[in-house]
């Protein structure tokens, strides 16, 4: 094993959700390849393949899968990938997101029984579903994580039917870390300030909140997704043996205030 506790050499992972270069899931991959890591990725849409293929090339010709979370067939093949490749995995990030544009823009109140369902199946229970693919393959213990935001915990304007799932997701984190932890997997979720990426581009007047969180972040400036991926790596890493089942802001300190 590594003198380095942040090492990652000799371990292996999925990162889920790639759409382009500004991913948060890039800013993992990247981060988890300079750590030592290999990595199998997954992109949700056929029409990223000319985004996310270039941005594997870079990180050490990692694989690059397509796998919509909704699609069994597409599921079953990346696992079956990562155990033919693999002996073990090590950890497991999933990345992603969706709620159909009328849900996300509408009050809570006024959200669409399919619509929540959609939203719930993608971001919060596709994260659950993946966890039990990935269960049997995490042979020594390892990592599972997931991103949140802070709308899971208080009211943020305009993140409206997110910020219920958010809250399931993490409450889903916590359950997952009691359950696991005697098996030696930890469970996770990132929480980051607001980025400007693809899925976030769907939040009404998110160039407010972008605004709002650099002026109020004690560090005066925003979040980065090379800064969330470092924490990822902390969290996967030897460095972060003896931390599970919780939330972990990567915001510039917005959290902390009133
Ligand atoms: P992004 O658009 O780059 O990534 C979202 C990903 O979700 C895309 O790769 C998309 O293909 C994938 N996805 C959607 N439906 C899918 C499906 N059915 N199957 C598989 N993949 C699917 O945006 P991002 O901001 O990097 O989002 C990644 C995660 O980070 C999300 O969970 C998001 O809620 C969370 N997050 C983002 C911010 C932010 O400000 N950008 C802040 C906090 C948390």
């Amino acid at each position: 094993m590594s003198a380095d506790p942040f090492s990652l050499h000799g371990k292996t992972g999925i990162v889920t959700g790639l759409a382009n270069a500004d991913s948060i899931a890039y800013g993992c991959a990247r981060a988890l390849h300079q750590a030592g890591a290999e990595l199998l990725l997954t992109y949700g849409s056929p029409k990223a393949d000319k985004h996310v293929l270039p941005l594997a090339a870079e990180l050490g010709d990692a694989e690059a899968l397509l796998c919509d979370v909704q699609e069994d067939a597409g599921v079953d093949a990346l696992f079956a990938r990562a155990a033919a490749r693999w002996d073990k995995l090590d950890f497991l990030i999933h990345s992603m997101a969706f709620a159909l544009k009328d849900d996300l823009h509408g009050r809570v109140v006024d959200c669409s029984r399919e619509g929540f369902a959609l939203a719930m199946d993608i971001s919060c229970h596709s994260f659950i579903r993946l966890a039990k693919r990935a269960e049997p393959l995490l042979k020594e213990g390892g990592t599972l994580i997931t991103l949140s935001y802070y709308g899971a915990e208080k009211v943020v304007d305009n993140y409206n039917l997110m910020g219920p799932i958010k809250a399931a997701l993490e409450a889903s984190v916590r359950y997952m870390a009691a359950e696991l932890g005697p098996r030696g997997i930890r469970v996770h979720a990132i929480s980051p300030g607001p980025i400007k990426t693809r899925a976030a581009s769907g939040i009404a007047h998110f160039d407010q909140l972008l605004e709002s969180a650099e002026s109020r972040a004690p560090l005066r400036r925003l979040a980065t997704s090379e800064d969330v991926g470092r924490t990822a790596v902390y969290l996967a890493s030897q460095a972060g043996s003896g931390l599970t089942g919780s939330t972990t802001y990567v915001d510039a300190g917005v959290n902390v205030r009133a």
